[in-house]
């Protein structure tokens, strides 16, 4: 309904009242008073809406005079205006009516057209003078300020009860940002650009405002509104001018259903909307709903209690393993953060990450998780864990703080950790974002030490010049990316030209979100070199992922997970509750596999441990009681020795939609009704497959890699030399060479002789870095190249070190052995590969004319 304005008569003479009410009602709502005193009475209750006081002066109890003095010495009534109504002939009435503040005065009798003709200018007067009181424009942008523009809506509102309306807001990504970064005055021509085409958008019919800072918000009427939202969207890109091409908008939507909810509130939701898609790379519109006030409300709520987390520790590192596919060695992980919340109990960073992003609390979260991260390598080290590297997420926002460089280098100093065992992920957005910034970033960053990951590539931004021109170490393929990629036929897919082009930059590739059996194979095709997912471990709690550094150093400082068993028995494993179901699948392979049991996962991972590498394929119920399938799945892909073995899930019913996402990471499944000759078929086929694609990588393995300890042979060194970049220069070439091992042959057998080899190679593991290099290079001789290091004392050091512990760790397993060393070092690429490997042989002449089991390094004057 249409709202009328509301004008009050004060007037003791019922007969002129009446009178006075026919003339106004037509426009005007009237409320009637038959003295002074009723009449302020009346304002008390509705001072905001009256317009205008029609006044006579003569009445009983309180006078016109007594009246417009109450009045006058309230501020706020004072700005009401008032019309005297006075005797034809008293002159004197008037001017004194005007000496007590009255606005205006009409003459009894009353003719109508005076009066409403009075009445209408001076409320229209009034009203223009409220509005220009009420600072109308924008002094930046010429746009209505907020209070005008409230004022404005509310009109038109009620003006057009028929009419469907829409409000909508507009929101700039990162605004403060541009302002750092371009200055003030950009920022500002900025605002002015956007208000002046914002202005064009809505045209004659709509009404545009400043709402905050750089949000702005306009009416339009629905329709209207609808049809611009994709115009919008599309002049997000194309007829922006300059200053504004590389600034996102965003756009809050807010329909106007119910008209009593006060524009200020509407406007707020609007631009609640505007907020609820920033950071959100797919979205450039948010209409408001119900739902998004919910979780506007959720996000509140975290905002409020974030800080205190903070300083009660509720947030926690969890650490994701990451693998080695050349060797299955476990190489590291990456930090994730969790939020156990006192009440809201366990939360995963998806709820929580994005808004501290947006309200840039993040940069503090990231902080105290590199710190964690940084605490927790030291303890490793202190307790003789392998230094194994940790990944953390560097957020986009960290990068535009000044002080990132700063921040982790104090943070590794004060822990005494080297910055290389400190990876930082940087997503791939973040690049795209503002090159420029993130290039210098970097490179500066690197420069002191850090490895670089680029996080997410392939999800959507990727620009593949930028990675030549940037200095990274690790490329991170997107979990998205490696999903699809995986699932296309070789040809169609680009993961190997993208892996490929990745090695040729010197950068080593990481897929993460691998789940299954099959996306591992084929990465392993592909060429890629890491690999973490779901298939081999989630995010575990910090002691958990403990165990498994302890149980990577004992197994491989001892002896390699073996790949090759001579063992020719073919087990199966099957794993059920149901002992008679257990007795059936023993007699259907009876004479073809032999068949072992348990009953739950603890049993079967006590039996995958007795029979390492003796497994030929396991069938799995995926009813064991407390979700006994996913425990044992779980802990069994923790050891790389157990990634190839087949897995097939029976399930209770033929209900396979139900059962596949879990059965994603398995190899096939099979309902439990089955017969038994389909389940031999299965069984057999899962072998065969698998044996046809162990054969394939260990036939491309051989090329580069020496079969007894998985180290580079003589051919996979020349690439891995080749792959050396200046940056990894001075290195340190350390020729080995382990003197008794024909003794050993001779007397021991040759398994002890590949002990020993063995034992070595997994020595040589566990005491070197990621990317240094490793080959076996003859029978008895290892080079290794350690990157970074030209100090010659070091070098020294550091072959005498391992020629100590390996003697030490051979007297362990019962053989009487020793190595002796030679090292040369290198700090240009003059020199080739054979010219260095011949220094490191002199080098090595001298160390065992000295004694056996001693390093020496080589200089000019033994020549
Ligand atoms: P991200 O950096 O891409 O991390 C990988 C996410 O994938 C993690 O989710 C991880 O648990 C999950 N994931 C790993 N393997 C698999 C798999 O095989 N399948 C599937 N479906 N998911 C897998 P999470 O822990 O929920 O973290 C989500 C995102 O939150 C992270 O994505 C990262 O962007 C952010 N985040 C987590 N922790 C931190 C942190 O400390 N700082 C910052 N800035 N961001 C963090
Ligand atoms: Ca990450
Ligand atoms: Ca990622």
């Amino acid at each position: 309904m249409l709202r009328q304005k509301q004008i009050l008569v004060i007037e003791d003479n019922q007969i002129n009242r009446e009178m006075l009410k026919e003339i106004l009602s037509e426009e005007y709502c009237v409320l009637e008073a038959e003295n002074g005193l009723e009449a302020l009475e009346i304002l008390q209750r509705h001072r905001d809406d009256i317009a205008l006081i029609l006044l006579d002066m003569v009445m009983p109890v309180m006078d016109g005079f007594a009246f417009l003095d109450r009045i006058k010495a309230d501020s706020e009534l004072a700005l009401v205006p008032v019309i005297v109504m006075t005797q034809n002939d008293s002159k004197e009435d008037e001017i004194a009516a005007l000496a007590h503040g009255a606005t205006d005065f009409v003459p009894k009798p009353y003719r109508p057209q005076v009066i409403l003709h009075r009445v209408a200018s001076i409320i229209k007067l009034r009203e223009t003078a409220a509005m220009v009181n009420l600072l109308q424009y924008d002094r930046l942008t010429g746009l209505y300020t907020k209070e005008f523009f409230y004022r404005k809506v509310r009109e038109r509102l009620d003006e057009n009860p028929d009419e469907e309306y829409t409000l909508v807001c507009s929101n700039i990504e990162n605004f403060k940002l541009y302002n750092d970064v371009f200055g003030t005055e950009a920022g500002d021509r900025l605002l002015q650009g956007i208000a002046a085409q914002m202005r064009s958008h809505v045209g004659e019919d709509g009404i545009c405002g400043r709402y905050i800072a750089d949000r702005f918000i306009c009416l339009q009427k629905r329709e209207a509104e609808r049809a611009a939202r994709q115009r919008m969207a599309e002049y997000a890109q194309d007829e922006r001018p300059a200053e504004m091409k590389n600034v996102t908008i965003k756009w809050g939507v807010y329909e106007i259903i119910d008209r009593s909810v006060p524009v200020e509130q509407m406007c707020d939701r609007a631009s609640l909307a505007a907020g609820s898609v920033s950071g959100n790379y797919n979205r450039i519109f948010a209409v408001y709903d119900d739902a998004m006030r919910g979780k506007l409300l959720k996000e509140k709520a975290i905002t409020d209690v974030m800080e205190t987390a903070l300083e009660e520790r509720q947030f926690f590192v969890h650490l994701q393993p990451k693998y080695s596919l050349a060797d299955r060695r476990m190489v590291g992980a990456e930090a994730l953060v969790r939020w156990i919340h006192p009440e809201w109990g366990f939360m995963s960073p998806g709820q929580f990450i994005p808004l501290f992003e947006k309200n840039g609390f993040i940069s503090r979260l990231d902080c105290y998780i590199w710190e964690e991260v940084c605490a927790l390598l030291r303890s490793w080290q202190d307790r003789g864990l392998p230094a194994l590297p940790v990944s953390v997420n560097v957020s986009r926002i960290d990068i535009y703080q000044s002080r990132l460089e700063d921040t982790l280098m104090e943070l590794v100093q004060r822990y005494g950790i080297d910055p290389s065992l400190l990876h930082l992920e940087i997503t791939e957005s973040a690049y795209t974002e503002n090159t420029e910034r993130v290039l210098s970033t970097v490179e500066r960053l690197k420069r002191l030490g850090f490895t670089i990951e680029m996080d997410d590539f392939g999800s959507g931004y990727s620009s593949l010049s930028l990675l030549g021109q940037m200095k990274l170490d690790i490329l991170k393929l997107d979990m998205k990316f490696v999903q699809n990629e995986t699932e296309k036929p070789e040809g169609q897919s680009i993961l190997n030209d993208i892996i490929n082009m990745a090695h040729r930059l010197h950068l080593k590739v990481v897929a993460e979100g691998v789940e299954t059996r099959a996306q591992m194979r084929r990465l392993e095709q592909d060429g890629c070199d890491y690999v973490q997912g779901y298939f081999f471990s989630k995010p575990l709690p910090v002691a958990e992922y403990e165990a498994l550094l302890e149980k990577a150093w004992k197994t491989q400082q001892l002896s390699l997970p073996d790949a090759r068993t001579e063992d020719s028995v073919q087990r199966l494993l099957v794993i059920d509750d149901d002992a008679a179901y257990r007795e059936s699948v023993r007699l259907a392979f009876e004479g073809r596999y032999e068949v072992l049991e348990a009953e739950d996962a603890q049993s079967a991972c006590a039996c995958l441990a007795a029979n390492r590498n003796g497994v030929s394929a396991i069938i799995l119920s995926m009813m064991l009681p407390e979700k006994g399938a996913e425990v044992f799945l779980n802990q069994m892909r923790r050891d790389s020795a157990n990634w190839r073995i087949p897995v097939l899930a029976l399930i209770p019913q033929c209900d396979v939609e139900k059962e596949l996402p879990l059965a994603l990471e398995l190899d096939d499944f099979l309902c439990k009704c089955h017969p038994m000759f389909d389940l031999r078929k299965r069984v057999v086929r899962l072998i065969d497959v698998e044996t046809i694609c162990a054969r394939e990588q260990a036939l491309r393995d051989e090329a580069n890699r020496d079969y007894l300890t998985g180290l580079y042979n003589r051919r996979g060194l020349h690439e891995a030399v080749n792959a050396l970049r200046s940056e990894d220069l001075p290195a340190s070439l350390f020729l080995f060479d382990l003197d008794n091992l024909k003794r050993v042959n001779d007397t021991g057998g040759h398994d002890t002789g590949d002990r020993m080899i063995k034992t070595f190679a997994g020595l040589l593991r566990c005491m070197t870095r990621e990317k240094d290099v490793l080959c076996r290079y003859g029978g008895d001789e290892f080079v290794v190249i350690l990157r970074h290091m030209g100090d010659a004392e070091t070098a020294v050091e550091k072959g005498s070190k391992i020629c100590r512990v390996f003697r030490e760790s051979l007297l362990e397993v019962g053989i009487d052995g020793s190595c002796s060393c030679g090292v040369a070092i290198s700090d240009d690429r003059g020199r080739s590969m054979i010219e260095w490997i011949e220094l490191a042989d002199r080098a090595l002449y001298n160390a065992k004319r000295q004694s056996k089991g001693s390093c020496c390094l080589w200089n000019d004057g033994q020549l």
